[in-house]
């Protein structure tokens, strides 16, 4: 894929050494851009100084929100590399939401490119600080200007980075989690397993109801049966029982995120057993309160691994491992980010 680049005349004065970045508070000077019209597929890739995108009132994407995007972070490691962590994967995960939501796909070598290519141009706002790293945000979106429900006839594949902080300035901490029964985020059928814009829209609202009680995130629970536990918040979901793990399979309604599938990839390697299957929440508290449930935690690109001290469900409510980061949980932890940012040996093969 043939990139023009076209360079901003003026740069934007980066974060201090030290500032604190917050996440999503900086972007970067330039940004990727790629449009596609019927007939004529994608074209005129180009690199071009990040600023608005001119849109029509009437752009598709603004009435029946067709727009997908991706999640992912390059890293800088001590010896000033930087690497991508299996970028593939989220060029084949933006392909299988695009086709749900009849957009274009962007072919996984395309994909791979344009970030590499915008990262690369951009790799002086890597951030170097212990915990940080460059989100890149690959996103597309309708544009054509038409009313009628349709698959548009043209869309726009941007790409932007932001600078952001450490997830964890004082160290990894469990969370307190609301088990939701009331909305759900996924059913079967729908678009669960894609990372369209719409999906979170709808979850909003559930978590601006757990935190006004007092929980940081959401359990979800199943849109059918309401009883078997899918994800929290925006993240995947492991429990260890008995010495052994469990999440729910990716067989529609959950993301299949990155971060889960390398975590389990790292715990099988380990010798555990990994139990992707649908485990029902009366299960899971009973596990809770019998303690057998050891450890219980997130998984996701931004934080890595969020580990959940405890859980409500209706009126019940568990502690998990009193409060505190499990030995798994840390250790997990520990060699993720020492794989992705580099102080690890990479035997996975993940890093680029
Ligand atoms: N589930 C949902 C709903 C998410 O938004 C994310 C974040 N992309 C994840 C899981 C975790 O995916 P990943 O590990 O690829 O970041």
């Amino acid at each position: 894929m043939e990139i023009r680049i076209e360079r901003a005349t003026t740069l934007k004065e980066k974060p201090k050494a030290g500032e604190a970045l917050g996440f999503g508070k900086y972007y970067t000077d330039h940004m990727f851009v790629m449009d596609w019209d019927r007939g004529q597929g994608w074209h005129d890739a180009r690199i071009v100084p990040f600023g608005p995108i001119p849109m029509d009132p009437a752009s598709m994407v603004l009435h029946y929100a067709q727009e997908t995007f991706e999640g992912l972070k390059a890293y800088r490691t001590k010896d000033d590399r930087i690497l991508l962590f299996r970028p593939e994967m989220n060029a084949r995960r933006f392909a299988n939401s695009n086709r749900r939501l009849c957009m274009p796909e962007v072919a996984e070598e395309d994909f791979v490119e344009a970030v590499t290519q915008l990262v690369a141009c951009e790799k002086d706002w890597v951030p170097a600080e212990e915990g940080t790293s460059l989100y890149i945000r690959p996103f597309m979106f309708a544009t054509e200007a038409a009313v009628g429900v349709h698959p548009a006839s043209s869309y726009k594949f941007v790409i932007i980075l932001s600078p952001v902080g450490a997830y964890y300035p004082e160290g990894v901490n469990p969370v307190k989690i609301y088990v939701e029964d009331e909305y759900v985020r996924a059913t079967p059928g729908g678009t669960g397993f894609t990372k369209c814009g719409g999906n979170y829209a709808a979850s909003i609202a559930a978590q601006v109801k757990a935190e006004e009680m007092g929980f940081t995130q959401v359990l979800w629970l199943d849109g059918v049966h309401r009883k078997y536990v899918e994800e929290v918040g925006t993240m995947n979901v492991m429990f260890m029982i008995d010495n052994e793990i469990y999440t729910a399979p990716c067989d529609g309604t959950v993301l299949p995120g990155v971060t889960r599938d390398s975590i389990i990839h790292i715990l099988k390697s380990w010798g555990y057993k990994v139990n992707e299957m649908h485990l029902a929440i009366d299960d899971l508290m009973k596990a809770g309160h019998d303690k057998t449930l050891q450890e219980a935690f997130g998984t996701g690109t931004a934080a890595v691994i969020s580990p959940i001290g405890e859980l409500r469900y209706k009126e019940d409510e568990v502690t998990i491992n009193d409060f505190k980061t499990g030995e798994l949980t840390q250790k997990l932890y520990d060699t993720l980010t020492g794989i992705q940012w580099g102080d690890i040996e990479d035997t996975f093969g993940w890093t680029r």
